[in-house]
């Protein structure tokens, strides 16, 4: 059956990966972007998760488009890396607004319509830096971490509705965002991960797809890494 699925930061990476993943599985998928437009073939709403009144009239969009969201894939999200002698109170407090407090604006909006239509899935995608830490990450890495309380808050609230609330914790994967990684910080990274490459965004996506299904109706509260081996499960 296809369900209403929103993305959020849909419109790229491993966001785009996904929303085209749970399109081609026959759910109605929207996306937001800010700025960009829609991707081909995918329903665009424009939304920056760090403003609420944006991500409200985002769902009315959605709401309207396809119907209330059933699937929320939580997945915009920035870095400002820098060592914590160097970072500003601004540089963490904006990572934690966009992947963090982000992820509560959407979650939030969402759950009113989960709870009415009595099912949903909530996919947050953090990192597997929010459970080893990494130098130079204490905004994002606190932010992605601060995801894996928020989701098993959320399964224990919602649990009883048939509502879950999984966390997906890729390793490094080939988007914008590992290109700006130096050739000597991709070095040290890969010598780390047994699989001995970046995750394809596609791979990340199928795991999305499976936490988003039917049959995954009683994995809750759980975190999947998806990284290549280089956090041995956590
Ligand atoms: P990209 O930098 O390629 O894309 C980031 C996406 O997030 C874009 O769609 C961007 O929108 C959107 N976004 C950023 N800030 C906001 C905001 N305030 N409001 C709305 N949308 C926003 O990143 P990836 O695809 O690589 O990463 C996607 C997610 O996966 C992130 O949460 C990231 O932390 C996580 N992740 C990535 C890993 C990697 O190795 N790439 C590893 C582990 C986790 P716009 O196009 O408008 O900028």
């Amino acid at each position: 059956m296809g369900r209403s699925v929103l993305v959020t930061g849909g419109n790229r990476g491993i966001g785009l990966a996904i929303a085209r993943d749970l399109a081609g599985q026959g759910h109605k998928v929207a996306v937001t972007h800010r700025g960009s437009g829609a991707p081909e073939g995918l329903f665009g709403v424009r939304a920056d998760v760090t403003d609420s009144e944006q991500v409200d009239e985002a769902f009315k969009q959605v709401e309207e488009h396809q119907g209330p969201v059933e699937v929320l894939v939580s997945n915009a999200g920035i870095t400002q890396d820098t060592l914590l002698l160097r970072m500003t109170e601004e540089q963490f407090t904006s990572v934690v607004d966009a992947n963090l407090t982000g992820a509560y604006r959407v979650a939030k909006r969402a759950s009113r319509g989960m709870l009415r239509g009595k099912w949903g899935r909530f996919i947050f995608i953090s990192s597997v830096v929010g459970l080893t830490g990494n130098a130079g990450q204490v905004n994002y890495a606190a932010s992605k971490a601060g995801l894996v309380g928020l989701a098993r808050s959320l399964a224990r609230e919602l649990g009883s509705r048939n509502i879950t609330a999984n966390v997906v914790a890729p390793g490094y994967v080939a988007t914008d965002m590992t290109d700006a990684l130096t050739e000597e910080q991709r070095t040290a990274v890969l010598s780390q991960v047994p699989a001995g490459r970046y995750a394809d965004p596609a791979e990340i996506a199928a795991a999305v797809r499976f936490l988003a299904s039917e049959e995954a109706g009683y994995v809750n509260g759980a975190v999947l890494p998806v990284d290549g081996g280089l956090g041995m499960g956590h």
